[in-house]
């Protein structure tokens, strides 16, 4: 439970970090909300987890949370509703991941095969969704790094297809490059889990938890060293975090349009596509733009009198 109340609390300290000032909850989550306080308030016993159930991978066997044990006998009262049991996964550690020696597409090849079949990975998944690693050039001077999957991106097996992905692709192509030309993963290789009613398909996204991170960054660290790109862009602060510390920031305007490192690469770290999609302000867009601006100059594209001027207020 605390889990998934974590995770709510997180995305919207996100959101708000983000300039984000209301939310809309759909009736199904306030459903779900409502009966998770009524039963503390009604029985002041702990309710039931409201993560669906989820195959613990074969090698998993301590369970972050289980069944609760059975109800102590009790005077006769109102009857708290019972919310689905939740059995998650508790994360086996890290993977390590040995890389082939050979030519970068083998290489490539060989860690998509150990990712798409990482029991983890796979335990993680909504039901019929795909493992999601980065896609792009293997001779990319600039990768991107986002967050996780979306509903789009899990369904295709690919980073950054649905709406942020397209505007992703746009702000490439305002660099001058074709989207294929670059290097784009996340640091998750899976779309995080949403708590529901049983039975019922999770609805929406949140960002993933430090240990869901922790899990996959050995993925993201492969894709590095087989690209080997000149830069590293961080999108948004769960990929900022991800890469540079979960504690190493308060807002991500203290450190965006600014080069840090990761493991020896340069890294600019600037704002989430989806944070234009929410505000598509020119003051917004701009703000990202001086972020590549940097990143341009430092591997050397050309950039046009044009390019410098966009989104400028006049
Ligand atoms: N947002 C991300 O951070 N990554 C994706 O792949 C899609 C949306």
């Amino acid at each position: 439970m605390r889990h998934a109340l974590n995770a709510v609390t997180e995305e919207l300290r996100r959101l708000k970090t983000a300039g984000v000032s209301t939310v809309t909850v759909s009736d199904e989550a306030m459903v779900a909300l409502r009966r998770v306080v009524t039963a503390r308030k009604v029985g002041g016993e702990k309710p039931a987890a409201i993560l669906p159930p989820v195959a613990p991978p074969p090698s998993a066997a301590p369970l972050r949370s289980a069944a609760p044990p059975p109800a102590p006998a009790r005077a006769a009262g109102p009857v708290i509703p019972i919310l689905p049991t939740v059995v998650v996964a508790a994360l086996p550690p890290p993977p390590v991941v040995v890389l082939p020696p050979g030519e970068k597409k083998v290489r490539w090849e060989a860690l998509n095969a150990q990712v798409i079949a990482d029991p983890a990975c796979c335990a993680n998944l909504r039901p019929g969704k795909k493992v999601v690693l980065g896609v792009g050039s293997l001779e990319a001077k600039i990768m991107f790094v986002g967050e996780a999957p979306g509903a789009e991106e899990e369904i295709q097996g690919e980073p950054f297809v649905g709406p942020a992905g397209q505007l992703l692709t746009k702000m490439i192509q305002g660099m001058g490059l074709a989207r294929g030309e670059v290097y784009i993963g996340n640091i998750m290789n899976w779309r995080p889990q949403m708590p529901t009613l049983e039975g019922r398909e999770q609805v929406g996204n949140r960002p993933p938890t430090e240990e869901e991170m922790r899990y996959c960054l050995p993925y993201l660290r492969a894709q590095i060293e087989v690209v080997n790109p000149e830069v590293l862009v961080a999108l948004g602060s769960t990929a900022t975090q991800g890469l540079l510390g979960f504690k190493s920031f308060k807002v991500l305007g203290d450190v965006r349009g600014r080069w840090h490192d990761f493991g020896g690469k340069p890294l600019m770290v600037t704002y989430h596509p989806s944070y234009i999609l929410r505000e598509p302000t020119p003051r917004k867009k701009r703000l990202i733009w001086e972020d590549l601006l940097k990143v341009m100059e430092r591997v050397a594209l050309p950039i046009s009198e044009k390019q410098r001027s966009y989104f400028l207020e006049r």
